[in-house]
Order: C-alpha cells, then sequence, then structure tokens
C-alpha cells in the first residue's frame, strides 16, 4: 500500500507537470495566435418563434490550434481572461463579426443582427465604448444590427457599474442582451434599472423544461418578467420537439439550439440566411 501510495503522488506530479506544460503550450501559442490567424468565428442563428426567420446570428469563437484541432472557448478563454489577451482576442471578434454581418448585408442577404458575447473584463475595460464606436466606423454596420451578450453573473457583480455602462452602449444604438438569465440572481428592481433588449434563458433550465416542474415554473417566470418589462426573451440550447412546444406555448420570443442549427462556419450561416437548411 505504501508503495501504492508513492506510485499515486508521482502520478499526481506527472499529472500536475503535463497539465502545467499544456497550460504554457496554450498560453505561447495563443499570443502568436492572432497574427497566425487561427482564431474561427462559428455562427449560431436565434430564430423567432412565430415567423420562423432569423433575428441574429451568434458569434462563437473557436481555435483552430495547429496540433490540438478545433479548441472550442472553454479550452482557452479563462487562460485568455488570466493573461489579458481576452482583450485583444474580444476586439478581434467584434472587428470580424461586423465585417461578416456588413459583408452578409452587401450580398444583399436579408439583414439580421450580429450577437457578441462579451467577457466580464471587457466590460470592465475603460476603452470599451471607444473601441466599440471605432469598430461600428470602420466596419459601416448599422449599430442596429449589433448586439452584445453580457451574462447576467457578470452584470450583478457590479449592477451599478453595468447598468451605466449597458446604458452608454444602449445609447450607441446596439442591442444588448443578458446572457445565462436565471443563474443570477437579479432582481426585478435591478432589471427595471438595466436598459436592456433581450433575456436569454440560461440551458440548465431549458434542458427538462417539458419535464421538470421547476425549470418550467423557472422559464415560464422569466418569460413573464420579460414580458411586464417589456423585454424579448430567448431560450438557449433548444434541442428538441418537446421543449420547443413548451417554450412556444408558453410564448418565449425567440429561440436557438441544436433543434434549428448548430453553431456553423460563415459560407454555412449565409446558407441559413438564405433560408437554406434552417429546421
Ligand atoms: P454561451 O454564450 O452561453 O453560448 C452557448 C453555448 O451553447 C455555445 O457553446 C453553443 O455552441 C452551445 N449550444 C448551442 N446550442 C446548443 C444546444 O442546443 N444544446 C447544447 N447543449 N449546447 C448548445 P460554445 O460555442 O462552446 O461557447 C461556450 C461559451 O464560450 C459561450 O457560452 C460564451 O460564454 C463563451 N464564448 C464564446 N465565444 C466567445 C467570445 O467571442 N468571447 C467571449 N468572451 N466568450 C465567448
Ligand atoms: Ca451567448
Ligand atoms: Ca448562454
Ligand atoms: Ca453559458
Amino acid at each position: 500500500a505504501k508503495t501504492n501510495g508513492r506510485n499515486n503522488y508521482q502520478f499526481y506530479d506527472q499529472a500536475m507537470d503535463q497539465e502545467a506544460d499544456k497550460r504554457l503550450m496554450l498560453e505561447t501559442g495563443m499570443r502568436k495566435a492572432l497574427e497566425r490567424e487561427e482564431f474561427r468565428i462559428y455562427y449560431q442563428p436565434k430564430v423567432d418563434m412565430v415567423s420562423g426567420r432569423v433575428t441574429a446570428m451568434e458569434a462563437l469563437l473557436r481555435w483552430e490550434h495547429p496540433e490540438l484541432g478545433m479548441l472550442p472557448p472553454s479550452s482557452f478563454i479563462s487562460l485568455a481572461e488570466e493573461t489579458g489577451l481576452i482583450f485583444p482576442i474580444g476586439e478581434w471578434v467584434l472587428r470580424h463579426a461586423c465585417l461578416q454581418n456588413r459583408a452578409w448585408q452587401d450580398q444583399g442577404l436579408a439583414p439580421v443582427r450580429v450577437a457578441v458575447n462579451l467577457s466580464g473584463y471587457q466590460l470592465q475595460h475603460k476603452g470599451l465604448i471607444a473601441t466599440v464606436r471605432k469598430i461600428l466606423e470602420e466596419t459601416g454596420l448599422d449599430p442596429m444590427y449589433l448586439e452584445l451578450e453580457v451574462t447576467e453573473t457578470v452584470v450583478m457583480q457590479n449592477p451599478d457599474f453595468a447598468v451605466a455602462i449597458l446604458n452608454e452602449l444602449r445609447g450607441l444604438g446596439i442591442h444588448i442582451s443578458i446572457d445565462d438569465f436565471g443563474t443570477g440572481y437579479s432582481s426585478l428592481a435591478h432589471l427595471k434599472r438595466f436598459s436592456v433588449n433581450t433575456l436569454k434563458i440560461d440551458k440548465s433550465f431549458v434542458r427538462e423544461v417539458d419535464i421538470n416542474s421547476t425549470d418550467a415554473a423557472i422559464a415560464t417566470a422569466i418569460i413573464a418578467m420579460g414580458n411586464s418589462l417589456n423585454l424579448k426573451v430567448i431560450a438557449e440550447g433548444v434541442e428538441n420537439e418537446g421543449q420547443f412546444s413548451f417554450l412556444r406555448e408558453n410564448k418565449c420570443d425567440e429561440m436557438q439550439g441544436y433543434l434549428f442549427s448548430k453553431p456553423v462556419p460563415p459560407q454555412e450561416a449565409a446558407k441559413l440566411l438564405r433560408g437554406e437548411g434552417l429546421k
């Protein structure tokens, strides 16, 4: 048992070393990934419940790592935040999403918003408003076709600050959504002060919305809250007909999820905008 314990420690040490190695490799690689153009944006449609039309395309970041393949944001966003690389990377996403949307509009596709996720670090960054303005000017995208998604948790970490910055962004004519709604404990009193357009019901409540009465109660409460405050409500993570029917019957405004489309590269997203291949 003794030797076993010792081996376990050695194994643990090795595993820790491997973790540290991987982290270092990712960090060094991430510094170069921007200039090497290894980041990709996938787009996932948001769909209007009544018309069935696409209202927005959410930009979801991927990193095409030369050795590790296509990496999801969960494997590198927190490292980007710790190293400060989230600022240049976030700006890259914003610029490229706006450029892409402008290109779609120039191709004559029906105009939709492009929705970009903002990290809490970006929201707190002093230069955010200037950066957003600059990119809108550079790309010539009408602000009404840009949407920014901020999570409820980030907003609730400092509600007074969030109210100020979100109001300023709204003042530019941009659409604001509160992402992962239901997980961050906003009260109606807080919500009333936020000048936002949309609440996005977190997918953890959507997963069993049609079979779990607690999740159903939370989802319907968010929809009622949205209605009373004149906000749109969208559900994310909609994967099946049961969830879809429940949300339609309970008058959720929009939906997003694998039932309609997974996140896809720009070429395929353009097809969805032409109405091809959307469920
Ligand atoms: P999120 O903004 O809540 O995005 C929703 C996530 O759920 C996405 O994962 C999406 O691919 C996934 N998803 C979409 N439909 C379904 C579905 O029907 N079922 C299930 N189970 N999942 C679905 P993804 O692309 O891996 O992104 C994860 C998170 O990474 C995002 O969560 C967002 O917080 C963050 N993220 C993505 N892109 C960016 C970015 O450019 N900047 C920042 N700061 N964060 C980003
Ligand atoms: Ca999001
Ligand atoms: Ca979300
Ligand atoms: Ca999430």
